[in-house]
């Protein structure tokens, strides 16, 4: 066996020595560790999917539709339902993920040379798509109860004068919603220092006790808010992702998209699972019950929680949340261990799978006293 590896290849110095992103694939009886949906897509849908997909199908001899219209124009009605901000076709790109959709921007507004700011812990998938694509990271503060530190950051702002600034509204992982003022003083400081582009991460919006973003887009040319079907609509197998912004940032996202990057397959089961919207908007009342539940019953077992707006609750504190995440796995239950100290994340699942966790952590808790 040769030992080349990783090491031998000319690998852009950047990449040497790095991990890539991932969190663990283990077969254990209840994952709550990657923000999913519990809820399989309901059954009409999936026959809708392949009605869908058969028409595609016939059809593939051909190259999709590179401006993905009719998928576009469909988001761009959910947006304006649901966002109380009435967007259209030309306010609305999508690409495979939000992370396409993050990784375009960075492309095509930061880049060698240029640099984009995040509020960590935050998600870190924008700081490891900044490094792919060759864009400065720099790391701006929270306060200790994991809300924006609002003049730090305004400082910060004017000091590095970022390319590209990054909000998670709600934030992953710590699940905390800012709060349009924080967002609204954020874009003023990075107009006053570039002017750059600001880029709200509204993955799990749909799960938040407050409204969407999107109203503030009226007037703020350099404001992105960014969606994904991945959370909400239950569907992180299909890679959907999109953006909404003033009609000058779909033009330019254009310049770095591939041609035909969604597939004639994705926009038909993206477009199938937007017919269904209402039904799939149901699970997520109930996974925001089971949400608030899962904060409740954490803070009755003695647990520090912090608040959510998301699918997802961050508790803890441990001395070693390593340690206790592995004593949670030996009980079955698969959470997330971010990296944040002494914190951890769970992901709400269905009842079932969220009573599993609260019994091994009650235990736990039990065997700590
Ligand atoms: N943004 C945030 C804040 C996320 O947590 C995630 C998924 N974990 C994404 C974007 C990416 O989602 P997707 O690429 O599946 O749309």
């Amino acid at each position: 066996m040769s030992s080349f590896g990783i090491d031998d290849l000319p690998v852009r110095d950047e990449l040497r020595g790095k991990s890539p992103y991932g969190a663990p694939q283990l077969d254990v009886p209840v994952r709550l560790n990657t923000n999913e949906n519990p809820y399989a897509l309901p059954e009409p849908l999936v026959e809708r999917i392949v009605e869908r997909v058969r028409e595609a199908a016939r059809n593939l001899n051909r190259y999709p539709d590179r401006d993905a219209v009719e998928l576009r124009t469909e988001l761009a009605k959910y947006l304006t339902d649901t966002g109380k901000y009435a967007v259209g076709l030309e306010n609305v790109w999508a690409a495979n993920g939000s992370n396409e959709v993050i990784q375009q921007l960075l492309q095509t507004f930061g880049g060698p040379g240029r640099t984009a700011i995040g509020f960590e812990p935050s998600y870190s998938m924008h700081g490891l798509i900044a490094r792919g694509t060759g864009t400065g990271w720099i790391s701006g503060p929270r306060n200790e109860d994991f809300t924006i530190d609002l003049a730090a950051a305004e400082e910060s702002i004017a000091e590095n004068r970022p390319d590209v600034v990054f909000i998670t509204t709600p934030n992953n992982p710590t699940g905390n919603a800012v709060p349009p003022e924080t967002v609204i003083a954020l874009y003023e400081a990075a107009q006053a220092a570039k002017p750059s582009m600001v880029v709200v991460d509204e993955a799990y919006i749909e799960f938040s006790h407050g409204d969407s973003l999107l109203p503030l887009l009226e007037g703020r040319p350099h404001l992105v808010v960014s969606r994904t079907m991945s959370k909400a609509f239950g569907a992180a197998g299909l890679r959907l992702g999109y953006l909404a912004a003033h009609p000058a940032v779909v033009d330019a996202v254009q310049l770095v998209r591939l041609p035909y990057h969604l597939s004639a397959v994705t926009q038909a089961t993206a477009l199938a699972a937007l017919e269904h919207t209402e039904t799939l908007l149901k699970y997520v009342e109930q996974l925001k019950a089971e949400r608030d539940r899962l904060v409740g019953e954490l803070r009755a077992i003695g647990y520090e929680v912090t608040e959510s707006d998301a699918n997802f609750v961050q508790f803890g504190r441990f001395a070693d949340a390593h340690e206790v995440w592995q004593k949670i796995l030996d009980r079955g239950v698969l959470v997330r261990d971010n990296g944040v100290p002494g914190w951890l994340r769970v992901s709400a699942g269905t009842p079932e799978e969220n009573d599993a966790f609260l019994d091994a952590v009650r235990e736990l808790k039990k065997e700590q006293n």
